[in-house]
């Protein structure tokens, strides 16, 4: 991490683009999140992992775990390079997106960077490994804890409750004009998992209840290094939550909104489908980030209204206009976009 914010994102902090996505204390979020981009029954090689059906076929494919900083407050996110799920170099075993996870996080140390990070993960990521590295590595995380792969934690946790440790809160919100009600749970200081020597965490979990509908519209409970106290579980809540914009706004933006991540651009024959991936998720960044600073950029964006609809527009013009900067496309989009009349086909 050190190397990515001081290489690739010097820029953004330079501007204090990065300070924008800041949130729960000064702390930068980070979603991690497993995302499959080519898959083929026939074409293979040595690196991919494969997937045997019952009726004795084979899909052979390839997954990357995409960091993302994500924020409650930003619309936009700011993606990373990519770690490769893949069978590594000499290996036979498959390769899982948990071991890959484990290589970024060994590449990728906070260090000295005066950036604190907190990781936002699902189930799969909170096991005692992981998290130990993370903190190794001097991230705090946030990963999803489910009951039915926690059993042990669980049985802590309902003995907290009968001793009473256990804090119960409500939060009422208005939000967009919707009543919603946040009742929360939580407990500091349980052991995760039954086998010594185990992790203490930190454990919480929220019901976020819509009386208009009279019911519950999101239920989830999570693990963290960070203390809870009154003064911060709702901003945890929210932060817990924002790992859903690593599906909502990276990956399904990546698969459905014009950079069709799932389709198979190409395999080749070693590396040509994660260089690909890689083009791919470096133009979504390019992307979110004109969206941050360039005025011109987000004035296109507005004028366009969705993504299909500005990638489609700006592969036609370059089809049939050529022009001399991206500026003057940009300014031939909004100028001709206003003075624009009905053509009349009759
Ligand atoms: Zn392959």
């Amino acid at each position: 991490m050190l190397i990515l914010l001081r290489g690739r994102s010097k820029w953004l902090e330079t501007n204090r683009v990065i300070e924008e996505f800041k949130y729960l204390d000064n702390q930068l979020l980070l979603a991690l999140d497993g995302t499959e981009y080519y898959s083929s029954k026939k074409i293979n090689c040595p690196h991919c992992n494969c997937r045997k059906h019952r009726n004795g076929s084979v899909t052979y494919y390839h997954q990357a775990v995409t960091p993302v900083i994500v924020s409650p407050i930003k619309k936009q996110v700011i993606n990373f390079p990519p770690e490769f799920i893949k069978k590594q170099d000499g290996k036979t075993k498959q390769d899982c997106e948990n071991a890959a996870v484990k290589r970024w996080l060994l590449r990728n140390p906070v260090g000295q960077e005066n950036n604190q990070i907190t990781l936002l993960g699902d189930d799969l990521y909170s096991r005692q490994p992981i998290c130990e590295l993370a903190l190794e590595q001097e991230y705090n995380f946030i990963f999803v804890a489910q009951p039915s792969s926690h059993k042990s934690l669980y049985e802590w946790i309902d003995f907290s409750e009968k001793n009473g440790e256990m804090k119960i809160g409500e939060i009422k919100k208005y939000e967009k004009g919707k009543r919603r009600i946040y009742r929360y749970r939580y407990v500091n200081n349980v052991p995760m998992r039954e086998s010594e020597p185990s992790l203490m965490v930190n454990w919480y979990e929220v019901e976020i209840f819509a009386p208009a509908k009279n019911k519950v519209i999101y239920k989830n409970s999570f693990i963290t290094n960070h203390e809870l106290n009154e003064s911060n579980i709702f901003k945890m809540i929210v932060s817990g939550r924002t790992r859903w914009k690593v599906e909502n706004e990276s990956n399904n933006i990546l698969k459905n909104q014009g950079y069709n991540l799932e389709h198979n651009f190409g395999h080749g024959q070693e590396n040509l489908s994660e260089i690909l991936l890689s083009l791919n998720l470096l133009a979504f960044l390019f992307h979110n980030v004109l969206d941050l600073v360039n005025s011109m950029y987000q004035k296109v964006r507005e004028s366009l209204g969705t993504r299909k609809r500005f990638f489609n527009d700006i592969r036609a013009l370059l089809n049939y206009i050529w022009f001399q900067s991206w500026n003057d496309l940009f300014i031939f989009i909004l100028t001709e976009g206003e003075s624009r009349e009905p053509v009349n086909t009759s």
